[in-house]
This record gives C-alpha cells, sequence and structure tokens, in this order.
C-alpha cells in the first residue's frame, strides 16, 4: 500500500494582509508550512509527499523548508493554480503510482499522527474520508436576503478540516470530470467526491486545536496551542527534526 500526501500551500493569503503568505509566517520560529510537513514526514503511514506552492515559492520551499528540515518524503515541489482545486488538481497529476491519496492545507499546522491513523482506517474501509469536528455552535442557513431559512439540527452539524483522504483512481477520475464543467463554488474535495465519485464519504474526527491559519488573530491562536503542546510534551513530531 502507498500513500501520498498533497499539502497544499500556493493560496495568496489575502485575508492576512501580509506580505509574507500565510503558510510562510513564522510560528514560534519556523513556518507555518513546516509543521504539518513535519507530521507527515515522521507518520509511518505515507510514503511520499507532493508540496504545492505559488511558482514564486518554490525555490524558497525547497531551500529554507524542505532542505533546512530534511523533509526526505518530499518527492516533488510543483506550481499550484490560481483556486485551491487547480492547486489540488496540479498536485493529483504530480502523484506517482499510489493507492491512496491525503490532501491536506499546508495552513493547518497542527493536524496530528492520531488523526493520520484514524484517516488510514476509515480509507482503507470506504474508499474515502473527510477530518472534521462537530459544530460547537448553532448553524443557521441564510437566504439571499441574510434572512434565516434553516436551522440544522446541531448533532448532524460539521465542521469540515483537511486532510481529505482518497483512493487516489477515485479523486483523480472525479476531478477529471469535474474539470470539465464550471467548478465555481467548489471550496473542498469532498465537494468534487460526493458530486462525481458516487460515493458514501464517511466523517472522522479531526481536532478541535487542527484550525487553518487564516486571519491574523488565527495566528496568536495558533501560538497559544502551540506553547500548550509544547507544555504538555506533546510535540512528537513536530521537535524531533529540529
Ligand atoms: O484559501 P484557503 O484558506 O481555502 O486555502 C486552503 C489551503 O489551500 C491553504 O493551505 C492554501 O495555501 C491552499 N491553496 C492553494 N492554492 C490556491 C488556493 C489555496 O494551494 N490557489
Amino acid at each position: 500500500m502507498k500513500s501520498t500526501a498533497i499539502i497544499l500551500a500556493a493560496g495568496q493569503g489575502k485575508r492576512m494582509h501580509s506580505k509574507v503568505q500565510k503558510q510562510f509566517l513564522s510560528l514560534k520560529g519556523k513556518p507555518v508550512l513546516y509543521y504539518s510537513l513535519a507530521c507527515f514526514q515522521n507518520s509511518p503511514e505515507i510514503q511520499e509527499i507532493i508540496l504545492v506552492t505559488s511558482a514564486e515559492s518554490v525555490e524558497y520551499c525547497r531551500q529554507e523548508i524542505v532542505q533546512n528540515y530534511g523533509f526526505s518524503k518530499v518527492k516533488k515541489i510543483i506550481p499550484g493554480g490560481k483556486e485551491r482545486y487547480d492547486s489540488v488538481f496540479e498536485g493529483l497529476m504530480a502523484c506517482g503510482e499510489c493507492d491512496y491519496v491525503y490532501i491536506h492545507d499546508g495552513a493547518r499546522p497542527f493536524i496530528t499522527e492520531e488523526i493520520l491513523v484514524r484517516a488510514e482506517e476509515a480509507v482503507k474501509k470506504y474508499g474515502a474520508c473527510v477530518v472534521g469536528m462537530l459544530s460547537k455552535d448553532t448553524v443557521k442557513i441564510a437566504d439571499e436576503n441574510q434572512m434565516i431559512a434553516q436551522t440544522p439540527k446541531r448533532s448532524q452539524v460539521w465542521t469540515i478540516q483537511t486532510p481529505q483522504v482518497f483512493s487516489y483512481d477515485l479523486i483523480y477520475k472525479a476531478y477529471e470530470k469535474a474539470r470539465q464543467g464550471s467548478m465555481e463554488g467548489i471550496t473542498d474535495d469532498a465537494m468534487v467526491a460526493e458530486t462525481y465519485g458516487n460515493l458514501k464519504i464517511p466523517l472522522i474526527e479531526g481536532s478541535y486545536e487542527n484550525i487553518k491559519i487564516t486571519t491574523p488573530e488565527d495566528l496568536l491562536i495558533a501560538e497559544r496551542i502551540l506553547e500548550n503542546t509544547e507544555l504538555s510534551g506533546n510535540i512528537e513530531g513536530a521537535e524531533k527534526r529540529s
């Protein structure tokens, strides 16, 4: 069984209002992207990593991140595309032969080995799985006038994280089909698999700490999470290689 991780780091991060893209901002002295790469590098579930970044960041990633921290599982560093789904497709095309693919946002530094183990079990059983958490808040669906249209049962509302994990053939074919039409509004990979892959996808538990760093306040939260993890001595992945 061979599993490849596609780590996405080609976003421009406009909501961060910073010249540095969010995945390269410093989090306790290391780039945000370092932490997720470290977790996948250390995971026995993963054999290869494809890193997708912007064309102008390929060299930076190669020297300052991959070589500097010795991420030997990174086999390719490739330029992404305009939208997240374009970057994912570039990543899928760059994968060599593999059975499973773990698609992960490089802007989510707190992915853990436990989550990867749960994901591996689920993808082997169901052919796909998506990491998320039950929503702590009540969620309202609004109509076009910002009036409440619906209140879904909170026990069935999940907020979705990454990785999203699939049988390689299934997700590649689903993306190929999806790309024949408009992909506007596609914000995650499960949407592609749900629509074009014709299968039931289980949700598996991630963690409330598996946040995506999007805005400046997220970076402050991330620092606190990291301090906590360091204090509890539970930072295996990240600290072994530094
Ligand atoms: O923009 P968003 O927050 O949804 O981005 C999620 C992840 O996808 C980030 O890690 C970002 O770097 C990546 N991304 C990408 N290519 C794009 C847009 C986003 O790799 N064109």
